[in-house]
């Protein structure tokens, strides 16, 4: 955290989504001194906004960007091996329709392309399903002419958990992390070098200079804007598009596998994804150009998502009042060539790593599935810049995150049985400490570590009480958080670590007060300080529903 903040570092990274943090892992694995300062909470930008999907991108394939799909495909693979407990296979499921613009033979030859890419290592193999087995499996689709379907694999993650863990064993490798720290202007040497930054603690005001031989901006959509801290930024390196989710319940739009709809009107691809007791849909994809933290949905956009849920499922009719929640994220795009006259859904995604004539790292675009791999490109390019101001040694120079599980995986069941893992935590905590569900949402949530959160349950068993009646979090996880997670703020843990901004019918607003209060005494808050983090929470539930005051 912030006074654990060096001022001489090999390497620092600005900006803690995906990419900081994964880049912060592999270079602390390797051995280098790193520091990674985050503005506001580890994943606050895009990587808490995401579809949640670790996928290879089908429809990729239609864009004939057969690398990305082998990369992500290939990623996906590494990352059901590190993080089992977080990337869980899920179901696909393709309709075809007599008004498709694909048919059923075309669609089939598309799967067998996209797991051929994977060396047909998906999670499980594609199924081919007739029009009364697309009735079954996914009862509440409208099935009125549908010729038959595929039935794919790909898998859903928790994006912010998969960042939270990835700083989490950077820091475990020596890596400061400090959030609510923003970089504010570049330190530079005589020859415009960039060899540090100034970084401002959001809490107290304070500036501190960090000194490092190497400096990464990994800050996603605000990516122009730092460079712009350095220099004027003539053509942007970015085309950030916005994205939009709506969080609907379960029961509500009841799919059982993530159901690929085309958009009545335009024709675009959205997801209706299952999400344990909710449902989202998502998403838009529209052209942004304002301040990337403004980002939020309008009615516009829900109106577009809720028409797609509708048509698609007629007779789970849903209107603006099932809306629980929204989140809008930003892509970090590159910027094509043909400029404007690119479709938003036909940016690609593809990254790009450049050394700017300041001697700035910046990373840009790609996706969440291939972070991991991003990340060691980016190390090994700094390992390279290092090496030129000094001998540095071999061991730096590769990249093994890919055999080592993140900390939740340490000891995970080779068969991925996260029921067993529930059961060890069940028994960790004591049978009446906790409840089955919440032992399972430990469980999925925390890996292998939740059975250490067990164990606190059975020494302090009022900590295994649910937060929210009917829900399954417990208040054993807000110690967590802090303890163990960086959690500074109630955004921090409403958001980031639980979703129940997300889940909560309430975004979590009934418990507010309560869980300021644990913080409170937990980090030493004062009175205002305390007023001032629930205030904060309430913005961000504020700006989930402004589309509401649209209407
Ligand atoms: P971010 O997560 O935005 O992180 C940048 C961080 O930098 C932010 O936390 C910000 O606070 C911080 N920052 C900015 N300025 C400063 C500063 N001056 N000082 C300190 N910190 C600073 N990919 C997939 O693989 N699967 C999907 O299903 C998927 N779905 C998506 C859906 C949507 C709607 C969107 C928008 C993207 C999706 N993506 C998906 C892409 C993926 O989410 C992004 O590529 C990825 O999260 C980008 O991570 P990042 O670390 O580059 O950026």
């Amino acid at each position: 955290m912030w006074n654990a903040l060096g001022t001489d570092v090999d390497l620092l990274i600005i900006g803690g989504g995906i990419n900081g943090a994964g880049i912060a892992r592999d270079a602390a694995r390797r051995g280098l001194s790193v520091a990674l300062v985050e503005m506001k909470d580890l994943a606050y930008g895009t990587s808490s906004r995401s579809s949640k999907l670790v996928h290879g991108g089908l429809r990729y394939l239609e864009q004939l960007e057969f690398s990305l799909v082998f990369e992500s495909v290939s990623e996906r693979r590494i990352l059901l091996d590190i993080a089992p407990h977080l990337v869980n296979p899920l179901g696909f499921l393709f309709p075809v329709f007599d008004s498709s613009r694909r048919g059923m033979r075309e669609v089939s030859v598309g799967m067998w392309l996209y797991e051929g890419l994977s060396l047909f290592r998906s999670p499980k193999r594609h199924r081919k399903l007739k029009p009364a087995e697309v009735k079954v499996e996914e009862p509440a689709l409208r099935t009125d002419n549908v010729r038959g379907a595929s039935l794919f694999y790909d898998c859903s993650t928790d994006d912010a958990r998969l960042t939270l863990e990835s700083a989490i064993d950077a820091a475990k490798h020596g890596a400061t992390i400090s959030t609510w720290s923003k970089a504010v202007s570049f330190l530079k040497d005589e020859g415009g070098r960039v060899i540090g930054a100034v970084v401002k603690d959001a809490f107290s005001g304070d500036l501190k200079e960090v000194n490092a031989r190497c400096v990464v901006n990994a800050t996603g959509p605000w990516t122009d804007r730092t460079i712009a801290m350095s220099h004027e930024v003539s053509s942007p390196l970015l085309r950030p598009t916005k994205g939009v989710h709506i969080v609907l319940d379960r029961a509500k739009v009841p799919v059982m596998n993530a159901v690929t709809c085309f958009h009545p009107v335009d024709r675009r691809v959205l997801f209706a994804i299952p999400w344990g007791d909710r449902t989202y849909l998502g998403t838009t994809d529209t052209d942004y150009e304002g301040d990337p933290g403004d980002v939020r949905a309008t009615l516009e956009d829900v109106d577009y998502l809720l028409a797609a849920s509708n048509y698609h499922f007629p007779d789970h009719q849903v209107s603006r009042d099932d809306v629980i929640c929204t989140w809008a994220g930003l892509r970090p795009l590159i910027a094509p060539d043909g400029g404007d006259d690119v479709s938003e859904s036909k940016v690609s995604r593809e990254h790009h790593i450049q050394i700017g004539q300041d001697g700035l790292v910046t990373i840009a675009g790609g996706k969440l599935t291939t972070y991991r791999r991003m990340s060691a490109e980016v190390v090994d390019t700094v390992v390279n810049m290092l090496r030129l101001q000094a001998a540095l040694p071999e061991t730096l120079s590769e990249s093994r995150t890919d055999i080592h599980p993140l900390p939740g995986a340490v000891g995970w069941p080779p068969d991925d049985d996260h029921s067993r893992v529930a059961r060890e935590v069940l028994s960790a905590a004591g049978d009446n400490n906790l409840l089955a569900e919440s032992a399972l949402h430990l469980a999925n949530n925390y890996g292998m570590l939740a059975i250490q959160i067990g164990r606190t349950i059975h020494r302090r068993p009022e900590l295994g009480k649910v937060m929210i009646p009917g829900r399954f979090e417990v208040w054993a996880q807000l110690e967590w958080a802090i303890e163990e997670e960086f959690a500074a703020t109630v955004t921090d843990f409403m958001i980031q670590r639980t979703q129940l901004f997300y889940r909560d019918f309430d975004q979590g607003l009934g418990i507010v007060d309560e869980v300021a209060r644990r913080m409170g005494e937990m980090l030493g808050w004062d009175e205002a300080a305390r007023t001032e983090s629930i205030e904060r929470y309430r913005q961000d539930v504020a700006l989930s529903r402004e589309w509401a005051a649209q209407a």
